[in-house]
């Protein structure tokens, strides 16, 4: 698996933004849970579990966003240094993670693609 998985993280992290921006309206504010009741965008839906309505709540657009910004961060930071062709070739003879050292893909990518493992574009044995 080389640069498929960067490629496929970046492209979900990109359809999540996507979608948390299109959630957001115009700016409508934060989301909040009361009891059995989400309130967003100055609507309120009632109904739900108090577990389920917090939830909910807890994906508010903005969050979301600082999250998803957050993992960014992260996926820059860990990038592949191959084996062959790079100007500063890994200690190792493979392909490696140029931040930690650990073979590519490193833990940190995998953890960063683990929630979306069932996506149908999911890069398998690539
Ligand atoms: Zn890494």
């Amino acid at each position: 698996m080389s640069e498929a998985l960067v490629t496929y993280l970046k492209a979900r992290l990109d359809d999540e933004a996507d979608l948390a921006r299109r959630c957001d309206g115009d700016g409508c504010g934060r989301w909040s849970a009361h009891g059995n009741t989400v309130e967003f965008c100055e609507v309120e839906i009632s109904g739900f579990h108090p577990a389920i309505a917090q939830h909910l709540a807890l994906h508010d657009p903005t969050r979301v966003l600082r999250e998803i910004e957050a993992k960014r961060r992260v996926l820059a930071r860990h990038v592949l240094s191959p084996a062959v062709g790079d100007p500063q070739p890994p200690w190792d003879d493979r392909d490696d993670c140029q931040f930690d050292g650990a073979p590519w893909p490193c833990d940190d990518v995998l953890d960063l693609a683990s929630p979306c493992v069932d996506h149908p574009d999911f890069p398998r044995g690539t």
